[in-house]
């Protein structure tokens, strides 16, 4: 049975093309305004059984591509059931685990947003055992562990990532399961030196934190000790680009000018980085009462969608590539798989990156016998998007899965207030994609339909 997808965008663009996207995989084409025209055809010779008779040769070649990208389908069951079994095949994996460990809950930066800027601890001897013993006794069942390491500043206890490390890849080795890592750092401490011992230890893509230029970074982000770090950071990126995957997240709030955008490209300009890192722009938030003292200058979804609109359009005037792109995924956060989990330094577990350091928040320990039914757990994992009729009409459902749950219930967010910047700024970005995909390619025929 031939269905269209209810998850397909047709837009308008230049020189008589059409932007195709569906929302279900992802799929980003540039379509002739013909190919449109026939594509609608298609629809109209799709009869009341789902069947498309009489095509011409160049509509059954046009069906077949529109068929690859899910444009139009050729499913028995409806697509939004699909999308809810993928959802509840990941929701509930448990082949895979996913871990995200902060070493030490310490810092040597002091930002004002910061919820974790006051802490201390590193992890003992006692919590590293706990975690590995934590992950032999599911070791078993499991194809995949994957560790995001997080803190506090993560580097500040490299002696903890190498012990684990060792320890994981080791037990990975035995129990015949892939490891895989990341590491969220500010990259004061990146040196060579740490590059290579991390990449020996599979860490494969870092995310650092630049607050805008040199001038306001310095300010924003400054060290403890008073320094500024800066071109320590940048310097360092220059080698870590070189191993592993990097990718530059840049906090916007009310604060940040798009002429401190501009400038912040330059200076990586500058530095030789524009081709060798990823630049993406993140909404800051108010998440917990130490850091409510911002909240007057954070934007909410509305109100970011409009200003990543424009901050993008600089990274491509600037040359750099769009790397946040409408991706398909199963859930929106680790909140919504039951084997994800974040431990701190003390051996807390968390569901959400947000609550680290808060044991109110927290659902038990990692030495302990894990409690589904704690209600730090189940406030979160309880929400499903499928049950929510605003998300389950919504054309956009598989790249946005019902918003950040943490908004919802933390923030008491409702109804359009969790919609994510794409539910804003959809046409906009994919005509800034689209522009992307052209400067860093030729378009060859196959991405055309
Ligand atoms: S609930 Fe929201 S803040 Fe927490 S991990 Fe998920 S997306 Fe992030
Ligand atoms: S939160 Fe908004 S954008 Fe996200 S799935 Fe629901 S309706 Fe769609």
């Amino acid at each position: 049975m031939n269905r269209v997808s209810r998850y397909s965008h047709f837009q308008p663009w230049r020189d008589g093309y059409y932007i195709a996207f569906n929302s279900r995989t992802g799929a980003v084409a540039l379509m002739t305004e013909a190919n449109y025209q026939t594509y609608l055809r298609l629809v109209d010779k799709l009869s009341n059984d789902g069947v498309v008779t009489g095509l011409t040769p160049p509509e059954l070649e046009l069906l077949k591509q529109l068929e690859y990208g899910l444009f139009m389908y050729r499913e028995s069951t409806d697509e939004l059931e699909a999308l809810k079994f993928q959802h509840g095949m990941v929701r509930y994996d448990m082949t895979k685990l996913g871990l995200v460990l902060a070493p030490t809950m310490a810092c040597n930066m002091a930002c004002p947003y910061c919820y974790e800027s006051n802490k201390r601890g590193k992890m003992s001897p006692e919590v590293i055992k706990s975690i590995v013993s934590f992950v032999d006794k599911q070791a078993r069942s499991l194809d995949q562990v994957d560790v995001n390491w997080y803190g506090g500043e993560p580097l500040l206890a490299m002696d903890v990532i190498s012990e684990l490390s060792e320890a994981l890849i080791r037990l990975g080795k035995e129990k015949q399961f892939t490891y895989t890592s990341s590491l969220v750092t500010n990259g004061y401490l990146l040196t060579r030196e740490v590059v290579d011992r991390l990449v020996g230890y599979h860490v494969s893509v870092c995310q650092v934190t630049l607050d805008g230029p040199a001038r306001l970074h310095n300010q924003k982000r400054p060290l403890k000790n008073g320094k500024e770090s800066y071109d320590t950071i940048l310097e360092n990126l220059k080698y870590a680009a070189t191993k592993m995957i990097v990718s530059i997240r840049v906090n916007v709030d009310k604060s940040l000018e798009a002429a401190a955008i501009g400038e912040l490209l330059a200076e990586l300009r500058q530095a030789n980085l524009q081709s060798k890192v990823a630049v993406y722009f993140a909404q800051l938030e108010p998440a917990s009462i130490s850091c409510a003292a911002i909240a007057e200058t954070c934007y909410d979804n509305a109100g970011f969608s409009d200003v990543e609109i424009d901050y993008s359009r600089l990274l491509l005037d600037q040359g750099f590539r769009i790397e946040k792109l409408p991706r398909p995924s199963a859930t929106f956060c680790m909140v919504h798989r039951v084997n994800a989990f974040l431990i701190d330094s003390e051996g807390f577990l968390y569901r959400c990156w947000n609550h680290v350091g808060d044991t109110d928040k927290s659902m038990g320990n990692v030495r302990d016998k894990i409690n589904y039914q704690h209600p730090n757990f189940t406030r979160l994992f309880s929400f499903s998007p499928f049950e929510d009729e605003m998300c389950r009409d919504c054309s956009i459902l598989p790249i946005c899965m019902g918003g950040c749950p943490a908004q919802r219930t933390d923030q008491g967010l409702v109804g359009e207030q969790m919609c994510q910047s794409w539910k804003h700024n959809l046409t906009p970005m994919l005509e800034i994609i689209a522009r992307s995909r052209q400067q860093q390619v030729q378009v060859t025929p196959k991405e055309q339909v």
